[in-house]
């Protein structure tokens, strides 16, 4: 059975059998929070629980690395809108150590490309796009520097109002430890 068929199958259990029911909730964050982290595996059910939060306290945002690579790309938006559209009033971004995207090569991921059939031409064509192919799948060195960026480009985003605390954590993926790296209160 592939594994989409044993998701359908799943659900179809899971929806008739109304498990649903513990999770209902608003679309509102009831802690009134917006969490950016990583996609890392460890973190799915490790983060919310060592943070104490349930189904419908907070809005999560993850992408590779905890990482806002763009002033205005989707990432930048999902915490925008989080903040302006759905009550969020407090903006949480929690790196983690040992993190994939810190040993990301990007030498590596551009070969991985090729062997799997992109061609060199499109690679060249989006480079003189003007996109720094290499630039922007690179990772970072230090997690802790990482965090801070990403928190310096949310806080002085000329579309987030003042008033709006960032806070900088990293997370340990094994026994969910957190690490204050900064508290977005001594900017207010
Ligand atoms: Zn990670």
């Amino acid at each position: 059975m592939t594994s989409l068929q044993e998701i359908l199958n799943f659900n179809e259990f899971f929806v008739a059998h109304k498990q649903y029911e513990p999770y209902i909730t608003t679309k509102y964050p009831d802690k009134r929070i917006v969490i950016l982290t990583c996609m890392d595996t460890r973190l799915v059910e490790l983060l919310p629980k060592a943070m104490n939060f349930r189904n419908g306290d907070v809005k999560i945002v993850k992408s590779a690395g905890a990482i806002v690579n763009h002033p205005f790309g989707g990432i930048m938006r999902s915490l925008l809108v989080g903040v302006h559209a759905l009550q969020a009033d407090e903006v949480y971004v929690i790196g983690h150590y040992d993190c994939g995207m810190s040993a990301v090569d990007p030498d590596q991921i551009l070969t991985s490309m090729k062997e799997r059939g992109i061609s060199q031409e499109t690679l060249d064509i989006i480079n003189y796009s003007g996109v720094d192919l290499r630039e922007w799948l690179r990772g970072f060195g230090d997690v802790t520097t990482s965090v801070l960026k990403s928190v310096d480009l949310i806080r002085q985003h000329p579309l987030m109002p003042k008033g709006i605390p960032v806070h900088g954590l990293v997370i340990d993926p094994n026994t969910g430890r957190l690490d204050l790296i900064q508290d977005g209160s001594e900017f207010l």
